[in-house]
């Protein structure tokens, strides 16, 4: 048996006792101090502590480490709320990964200034994720219909929809209880196995996921009844997103972080992807920017001209002037009446309007009694339809 004296013995009950003192005790803080306080403890305590003053003192350089480790937990919320919930003792093993923490390098003039948020700020982006790998949560797709009037001008929406995010009840741990979540003693929670595989004379390290925590790192002895040890559970979500003027049917709108939260403690969000769709509209069919539509005109008004006024998306009335003699199957376009646009000259494309005869299939005795009136006016000679059958020939051909 080895006995510890002197030296030896401090030593030795300083690796059982000291080594992990309480962060806020480090800090000279109490419980519930506001990140302020957080920030200026440690502030004057790196300054006391800083190595560039303590030239070859390694008591100081213990108790650097030990406030800018303090620090690191402290100050980023996330770790914060699980330092607060299980102290040293957090399901999963050290924040910092199996070798701890290592220090961070900080200037005496980053803590003057404010330099050092910043390196902390990064911390637990790198060292966080050389643990169990670090995963995103899976994206979602929902589907949202607008008006063609909320193409024009484009609006503001909101959906509500269903997402697993991270459990409130367990802060995403899995278990309401400090020793409801064990190390996974087959990994080491590294979720990860490592194998040494002999093939003929060689050798080769395979490396796979831990069979026994599904790559997880850890077990839940003892489930959170709200999420039942998943570290998620859905939540009813309301989104709010623009929609810009002039899209298309189909596009893709991301909102990035809004879909499901990751598996693992450490990782991002997925993204919520939300797709457009146009509903139909009464009579516009839509080409890119161009809106087109027909209108059912009777005989005389193609042979007289008019003009019709409709109200239109953009909140003015659509002025379709109709001149006299117009063909059925002839256009009007009405420019810069359609959706906004990047590639016309206007900043918006065109209404089409296709005139249409309409040809009534019922019509009252009197007006039947008036068209034969005017059936006399109108019909044709044998010299004048054989005139119109040519012209109407040569007008085909020359397309
Ligand atoms: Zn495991
Ligand atoms: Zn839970």
């Amino acid at each position: 048996m080895e006995l510890f004296k002197g030296d030896r013995l401090k030593q030795f009950l300083g690796e059982i006792m000291s080594v992990k003192r309480d962060y806020y005790e480090i800090l000279g803080l109490k419980r519930g101090s506001s990140a302020a306080e957080i920030k200026n403890a440690f502030r004057s305590l790196a300054r006391k502590y800083h190595p560039d003053k303590n030239q070859g003192n390694s008591e100081s350089e213990i108790k650097f480490k030990e406030v800018q480790e303090a620090y690191a937990i402290l100050s980023d919320p996330n770790e914060k709320r699980k330092y607060d919930t299980y102290g040293h003792n957090r399901p999963g093993g050290s924040p910092f990964g199996s070798s701890g923490f290592e220090g961070v390098n900080i200037s005496i003039e980053d803590l003057f200034g404010g330099g050092f948020e910043s390196v902390f700020g990064s911390i637990f982006g790198s060292a966080g994720n050389r643990r169990a790998k670090r995963q995103r949560g899976s994206d979602l797709l929902v589907r949202h219909s607008i008006s063609f009037e909320e193409v024009m001008y484009g609006c503001d929406a909101s959906i509500k929809f269903d997402v697993l995010k991270t459990c409130k009840s367990c802060n995403g741990i899995g278990s309401p209880t400090q020793d409801g979540v064990r190390e996974c003693p087959a990994c080491d929670g590294r979720g990860r196995i490592q194998k040494i595989e002999r093939v003929g004379p060689f050798t080769q390290q395979v490396v796979s996921d831990c069979s026994s925590c599904k790559g997880e790192g850890r077990i839940v002895m003892v489930p959170c009844s709200y999420c039942k040890g998943e570290g998620r559970a859905n939540e009813s979500k309301n989104v709010q997103f623009s929609v810009p003027p002039g899209i298309e049917s189909g596009t893709r709108l991301r909102k990035s972080g809004s879909g499901e939260s990751p598996k693992t403690e450490n990782g991002d969000s997925g993204h919520l992807y939300i797709e457009i769709d146009i509903k139909e509209h009464e009579w516009f069919e839509r080409d890119g920017a161009d809106l087109l539509m027909a209108v059912p005109l009777s005989y005389t008004d193609l042979v007289l001209g008019t003009t019709i006024e409709i109200p239109h998306l953009d909140g003015e009335l659509l002025k379709i002037k109709v001149p006299s003699g117009s063909n059925p199957g002839q256009t009007i376009s009405l420019k810069g009446r359609g959706f906004p646009s990047q590639r016309s000259r206007n900043g918006r494309g065109s209404v089409m309007v296709l005139l249409k005869l309409d040809i009534p299939t019922k019509i009252s005795r009197e007006l039947k009694k008036k068209l034969l009136n005017l059936k006399e006016d109108l019909s044709y000679s044998d010299d004048e339809l054989n005139n119109k059958i040519r012209d109407e020939a040569q007008s085909r051909r020359r397309g």
